[in-house]
């Protein structure tokens, strides 16, 4: 389903019709925003003393800063709070972890996962305790509300089983069962020596069709290359409605790939849902719809933050920064105003097309939520993606080459404002249509008007002298 056909009166009239989630009468995600927020803060409070208490990380920051946890009472005060960087946590990842005196029972350490892909190498623990175990299951059955899978799906699990388990393996076993639907684990991955557990590509196919899966979730581009396999070998996936691509950036063009390659007929068409998934909120975000944005399923255990990269300052509704999360009702790792190195954009509020409250990340940067915060670059005050300014521009017909260029508009002097260049050349097109398409894009996925220059070929890419064109210049 595409932004513009759901409504939240469907939204509503698909909740109602399943008793798993006509009866969550507690989903915070259907509350008022004004209710939400009410919930969000008395959360933070509590959260905010069990850090006070019982972090061993948290009690030292707000001692050596002055941090007076009790005087943090909303969402907006959290700016009291300075940063955790993302190095202070890889430093010590233990000494996130509550350690409360005396514990409960669902105190427990029940669960570790671990950080994906960090820059320094070697993972870091994140603990999960049971309460945090039962919160995580609500927030896999709200999220798949999200989505629309009902008990009648079959999901097929197409996450890696790992040396180190993947939150995504895991995440969907909890979604499948908090639900109740049928659930294949494929075991995809490489067997470590001994172990001859894995199952190849082609093997995880043939369960998708003898089971007649409904519901692909696994690693954007394992899922994509799953899919291409699929149309190679003519493997029957007739009976697929949604695709869960997950963590990996998935663009418009690779979605409309996916599709293509899935084509059925006059059958209704698949949903390809990217999600975002951050190891600190322990599932993905997802879409309602495509490209809808990417709804936070839990706003009750975690708060989100976009601040200026340069002050750290927070920044307003639906401008792209640093994302930052906190949390607000766990019992085992816990992070406060945590940045995970992403640039995004974030709106609140009620969701216009389902009707949800709570926060969404939206797309700012090209047809992804997304960024790597060292991929972002500032033109003049805006935050660029180059790689979403680029995607945007594959498709453009006519273009032969093109360039983009960064530069002061008086080279000469260091306080002159930014320019964003594109250097194009054409053929087989009107300079005119081209150059307004070119802006109308660029403009839409940067918010910045781009001055357009035609030039021949080899201005920008001399095969002569270069393997490679060079799309991107930062001439500053
Ligand atoms: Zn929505």
């Amino acid at each position: 389903m595409k932004a513009g056909e759901l409504t939240p009166r469907k939204a509503r009239e698909f909740v109602a019709r399943w008793p798993v989630y006509r009866g969550d009468g507690d989903n915070p995600l259907w509350l008022e925003p004004a209710e939400l927020k009410a919930l969000q803060e008395s959360n933070l409070r509590r959260q905010l003393q069990l850090a006070a208490d019982f972090s061993p990380y948290y009690r030292e920051v707000f001692r050596r800063e002055g941090v007076d946890p009790g005087r943090i009472r909303t969402l907006e005060d959290l700016e009291r709070v300075p940063v955790t960087s993302k190095e202070a946590y890889l430093e010590n990842p233990l000494s996130f972890l509550l350690v409360i005196e005396p514990p409960d029972a669902l105190d427990a350490t029940y669960e570790i996962t671990y950080t994906s892909g960090t820059t320094t190498g070697a993972p870091a623990p994140f603990f999960n305790s049971a309460y945090d175990m039962y919160n995580i299951t609500l927030q896999m059955r709200r999220m798949a509300e999200i989505c629309r899978m009902n008990p009648e799906d079959t999901v097929l699990n197409l996450f890696p089983y790992a040396g180190l388990p993947h939150v995504g393996f895991y995440r969907t076993v909890h979604f499948a069962s908090a639900v109740g639907m049928k659930l294949v684990n494929a075991m995809v991955g490489r067997d470590a020596p001994g172990f001859p557990l894995h199952r190849s590509m082609d093997e995880a196919l043939a369960l998708a069709q003898s089971h007649r899966a409904s519901v692909l979730a696994g690693v954007g581009r394992y899922v994509r290359r799953f899919l291409v396999r699929a149309s190679q070998t003519g493997a029957d996936l007739s009976s697929l409605r949604l695709v869960m691509a997950l963590g990996d950036a998935v663009p418009e063009g690779v979605r409309e790939e996916m599709r293509a390659l899935l084509a059925k007929g006059d059958a209704d068409e698949v949903f390809v849902n990217n999600g975002y998934v951050l190891t600190e909120c322990q599932g993905p975000f997802v879409e309602c719809c495509e490209f809808g944005g990417n709804h936070n399923s839990a706003p009750n255990l975690y708060h989100l933050e976009i601040l200026d990269p340069e002050t750290m300052r927070p920044l307003p509704e639906g401008e792209v920064g640093m994302l930052a999360v906190t949390h607000l009702d766990r019992r085992g790792t816990v992070l406060l105003r945590y940045l995970v190195g992403d640039m995004a954009a974030v709106e609140s509020g009620t969701c216009p097309h389902c009707g949800r409250s709570g926060q969404r990340l939206v797309i700012r940067m090209g047809s992804t939520y997304a960024a790597r915060a060292e991929r972002v670059i500032r033109v003049g005050g805006k935050l660029v993606n180059p790689e979403a300014v680029k995607s945007q521009l594959a498709g453009v017909k006519g273009m032969v080459e093109y360039q983009l260029v960064v530069e002061k508009e008086d080279p000469g002097n260091l306080f002159s404002p930014d320019r964003l260049i594109i250097r194009l050349s054409v053929a087989g097109r009107m300079r005119q249509d081209l150059e307004k398409e070119v802006v109308d894009k660029v403009s839409e996925a940067t918010g910045i008007t781009p001055l357009i220059q035609f030039v021949q070929s080899p201005e920008i890419y001399d095969p002569t002298l270069v393997l490679k064109a060079t799309r991107f210049l930062d001439r500053r």
